[in-house]
């Protein structure tokens, strides 16, 4: 935030015009070395597209962004004209406030000054103030915010009582750094005062560091409760403080005159802040977030409120965090008053008919960004409000006795153990701390202890993978941006522990926002530094697990929680959140441990010694299974583990039924440094290459040559026979190149991504074809097309084969031993699969998207993935499409899909009459063992079977019962 300092003040200026005022302004400003005269020339321009006046007698001249380079340093110089100047657009000014801005800092000015304009008399006092100082005061006191917001509000508490309620809301209070400990103490002893229609109200005024309102409405139905308001506001406070919390107080009578009180309880959170908001029960909203390098500053601001003037209904706007204030979307200072910055979410809100378009309309031109140049946000929440906040949810009941459960298989095998519920433990502290040094010492000290654990951990952790997630967390604990975040905490006043976890907190969430999944899981790790930390600070010991083997089932799983594990006696890892791609999911596979996860709240009601199967293959669990499953799994445990051990060491036949049909076993990699370890786990080829692997590596997209030695690594490894099936770049949507930016999009998975986003960059598919061809010299090269919906796309990018090949074989246009194919991932493609197979060599099914694109349901979602099944009725009758209009053509078809390596899929999979199956490395020698058991007459009566069924249950039910 930019202070003002005395010499910044010009008193008693004059001028005969505007213009002699402008440059008087430009002159301050080169004179005080911020700018050169390029940047004051640029105050005309600016002026010249439009007037800079803001209303009060103050103006906010600046020049243009093309003119920012001019700037030396941000600052402002503030001009006092007493006896007036006429402004160029008709009105009066007697304070100019001339901007030289680097960055968004001038933001915060502007916010000052909206606020000086809603005090009635304080132009004349600015005009006729005699000392810099006064000037100062008038102009720079901090505006009072109130707070109201997603930080302050819990919907959908499962309390039993009022007074648990009242708890709660005090406690958002508390976790927001509004209020301190003797507030909560206050609000516990105070007794609520009842508003009408079920609504409660509870107010303190001790330890209030800020105005807030929190709010908690319960889970389950209260009968003479839907919501309890809980109101900190500091007592003899100035009359702008209280015009602060008053408004808040305002917002729930408010609620009250329109009768909505009833209501609340139904809402959930985003609902909730909407209608404290002002929105009515039927208004429709837009959430969009501000692109603006520099937030909506004066000019993209006035574009927002000229846009809101000309729709056909009101529009009014808010921040989704801050005090939640909406505010007229036509009125300037309204929206400048918001002090929007880049990246923070608007809630536009409207009424009646055309209401939609009027939001679609503002959401629009804030996204095209408001007449200035924008660069896209690497976030997606727009789109999925649901990714990254989780609504508390009530609790559920745990699991049914003997009835199966769904969730994310993340780590093969299967077991059966009683369960280990790992309740965290709750972290008491003091919030505030009296002496910043000591705080800081204490926390210097915990980091070190933690770093200390972690480097003993890594000492005795199994596998590298491990070792190196735990060196990443001891990186994070050395980052000097997260120590100096606390630090900057403690110096606010708060404890080693509350600033320690604010910075955490604060960069868990900004990870959050990302759009790509796997970065995005990061924020777990950081949580779970971060909690290691406080444990030291707070001296809390984790719960002690039993001595004997156990299924650990836990919310989540840190994934230094996962390698602190006892891998003798850990049988299991079930958790209620996650996804396969966690970190967690990822120990788990690494460490051998089963883990089911994603398996929603009610797993934590489970007592502990409960008995439990959990299939990490299936991606299922059982709670006390009845004597009869219980025998049918432990006999399906001792013939697993003596298949596993079977196959392995018969890895290297082919995969032949028994009837003598044929099917190809190959390997997904990502890294060609893994070829080597495909093969000798008796991959008969690579299967599929996830090249965006080897492009995510690297800072810059990799030139010819350096592609050439990657690949090249790959086809010597697996000599001259085995072919390589390289899939060209897959990124785009949700799997972004830092080094390749792709617009904003509101649903990435339909964006622009695979080769909707290659055909944009031919260059680029250039290089990777010409250097795929080099690399493999003769060698067998399959080369495929991701997402592709149609022919036309295909046709397109085979143009840019041709045009390779031309090059590289001027003689033959002929590529010796290189055929060409889509990824059937989009139902579009399977559906016209005949149209395509005349062109193709072959198909490979990625079922992993063709399940996502078929069920509608995102295959990272954290409760829905369990659904995303691939062995759906759905999917496989598009496989069999597939299949069928491949073989007459002549064509291949392989499934490189996760479906490809599970059980009860491979003999539908064979029986639909698939030639070619991609997995794992480590599941190559399973995958090919199962297909050795099978005849070729039984897996087609399974693929019928499955065909016959409604639904993936049914399938997997009706196959178990074969
Ligand atoms: C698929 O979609 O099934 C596939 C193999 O591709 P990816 O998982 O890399 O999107
Ligand atoms: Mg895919």
């Amino acid at each position: 935030m930019l202070t003002l300092t005395p010499d910044a003040v010009l008193l008693g200026q004059s001028a005969g015009d505007w213009r002699e005022a402008l440059d008087h302004a430009g002159s301050a400003l080169v004179g005080a070395g911020l700018c050169d005269t390029a940047y004051a020339r640029a105050l005309f321009d600016r002026e010249a597209q439009s007037s800079t006046w803001l209303g009060n007698g103050i103006a906010i001249p600046h020049g243009t962004p093309e003119s920012r380079e001019a700037v030396q340093a941000t600052g402002i110089r503030v001009l006092q004209f007493p006896d007036g100047v006429a402004w160029h657009d008709g009105n009066r000014v007697t304070l100019l406030v001339v901007i030289a801005a680097q960055s968004d800092e001038h933001l915060d000015i502007l916010r000052a000054l909206t606020h000086v304009l809603d005090r009635p008399g304080v132009a004349e006092q600015l005009a006729s103030a005699d000392s810099a100082e006064a000037v100062i005061a008038l102009l720079s006191r901090p505006p009072v915010t109130a707070r109201l917001d997603e930080h302050t509000v819990a919907a959908g508490v499962p309390a039993q009582s009022r007074q648990g309620l009242v708890a709660m809301a005090a406690g958002r209070l508390l976790d927001a750094g509004c209020v301190g400990p003797a507030f909560m103490a206050e609000i516990m002893a105070a007794a609520p005062v009842a508003l009408g229609q079920k609504l409660w109200l509870v107010q303190g005024q001790q330890d209030v560091q800020q105005p807030a309102l929190g709010v908690a409405t319960p889970a389950h139905a209260l009968d003479d409760t839907a919501a309890v308001f809980c109101l900190a506001h500091p007592g003899g406070a100035d009359a702008e403080t209280t015009r602060a919390w008053q408004a808040l107080l305002d917002r729930v009578l408010e609620l009250l005159e329109t009768g909505q009180g009833a209501q609340l309880a139904t809402l959930d959170q985003a609902r909730l802040l909407g209608r404290l908001a002002g929105e009515k029960s039927d208004a429709e909203t837009a959430r969009v977030r501000v692109r603006n390098a520099h937030g909506l500053h004066a000019r993209p601001a006035k574009q927002l409120v000229q846009m809101a003037r000309e729709q056909s209904v009101p529009v009014r706007v808010r921040l989704e965090s801050g005090n939640g204030e909406a505010v007229a979307a036509s009125s300037l200072t309204r929206v400048l008053s918001l002090g929007a910055r880049r990246g923070q979410m608007l809630v536009f809100s409207a009424e009646g008919e055309g209401a939609r378009e009027a939001l679609d309309a503002m959401a629009a031109a804030v996204r095209d960004g408001l007449g200035e140049a924008v660069t896209p946000l690497n976030d997606t929440s727009e789109a999925r409000p649901s990714r990254n906040h989780i609504t508390p949810v009530a609790p559920e009941p745990a699991p049914e006795a003997d009835r199966p459960l769904m969730a994310v298989p993340a780590s093969p095998g299967m077991s059966i153990a009683p369960v280990f519920v790992m309740r965290l433990p709750t972290f008491d502290y003091a919030e505030h701390g009296d002496d910043a040094v000591r705080e800081n010492e204490r926390l210097d000290q915990a980091i070190h202890e933690a770093d200390e654990q972690l480097a003993a951990l890594i000492r005795t952790a199994g596998g590298d993978e491990v070792a190196e997630i735990l060196s990443m967390h001891e990186e994070m604990l050395e980052d000097p941006e997260l120590r100096e975040a606390a630090r900057e905490a403690i110096g606010e006043g708060m404890s080693a522990e509350a600033g320690w976890w604010r910075a955490i907190d604060t960069s868990a969430r900004a990870q959050e926002t990302l759009a790509d999944r796997v970065l995005a899981e990061r924020a777990a790790d950081l949580r779970d530094v971060g909690r290691r930390v406080l444990g030291v600070l707070c001296g809390v010991r984790m719960p002690d697990p039993p001595d004997h083997p156990y299924i650990l089932v836990a919310e989540d799983l840190g994934p230094s929680d996962v390698a602190r594990l006892d891998t003798r006696r850990v049988k299991g890892i079930l958790t209620a959140r996650g996804g396969a791609t966690s970190h967690s999911a990822i120990l788990a596979r690494a460490l051998g441990i089963p883990a089911v996860v994603g398996a929603g709240p009610g797993v934590m009601a489970l007592g502990n010694d409960i008995e439990m199967i959990l299939d990490g293959v299936r991606g299922r669990v059982v709670a006390e299974p009845g004597s009869e499953r219980r025998a049918r799994t432990e006999l399906s445990i001792r013939e697993h583990d003596q298949r596993v051990r079977e196959a392995y060491e018969t890895r290297f036949e082919s995969a032949t039924t028994l009837d003598g049909h044929h099917v190809e076993v190959g390997a997904n990699l990502g890294n060609t440094a893994h070829a080597e370890d495909a093969v000798s786990h008796g991959a008969e080829g690579i299967g599929l290459l996830r090249t965006e692997f080897i492009f995510m590596a690297h800072p810059q997209a990799p030139d010819h040559d350096t592609q050439v030695v990657e690949y090249r690594r790959a086809f010597e490894a697996l000599g001259p026979e085995r072919p390589l099936v390289a899939r060209t770049l897959d990124v785009g949507g949700d799997k972004p190149l830092d080094y390749w930016p792709v617009p904003q999009e509101d649903n990435p998975f339909l964006g622009l991504r695979g080769i909707r986003l290659a055909l944009t960059r031919p260059d680029v598919l250039e290089t990777q074809l010409r250097a795929l061809m080099v690399a493999a010299e003769g060698r067998p090269l399959r080369i495929m097309f991701p997402m592709v919906k149609d022919v036309e796309e295909f046709l397109a990018a085979r143009a840019i084969f041709e045009r390779i090949v031309a090059e590289l074989y001027p003689d033959t246009h002929q590529a010796p031993n290189v055929q060409l194919g889509v990824m059937i991932e989009v139902p579009s493609c399977a559906l016209l699969a005949p149209s395509l197979a005349e062109h193709v060599d072959f198909f490979s099914i990625g079922t992993n998207d063709l399940t996502q694109y078929t069920l509608a349901i995102d295959r990272g979602h954290s409760r829905l993935s369990a659904q995303a099944d691939g062995l759906h009725p759905a999917v496989l009758q598009l496989i069999r499409m597939t299949v069928e209009a491949a073989h007459a053509h002549g064509c291949w078809v392989g499934v490189c899909g996760e479906l490809a390596s599970d059980a009860q899929a491979v003999p539908v999979l064979v029986g639909l009459g698939v030639d070619e199956l991609s997995v794992s490395a480590r599941q190559v020698p399973m995958v090919k063992s199962w297909v050795r058991r099978l005849t070729l007459d039984d897996a087609r009566r399974q693929a019928e079977l499955a065909l016959t069924r409604a639904t993936s249950a049914a399938v997997r039910d009706a196959l178990e019962a074969l």
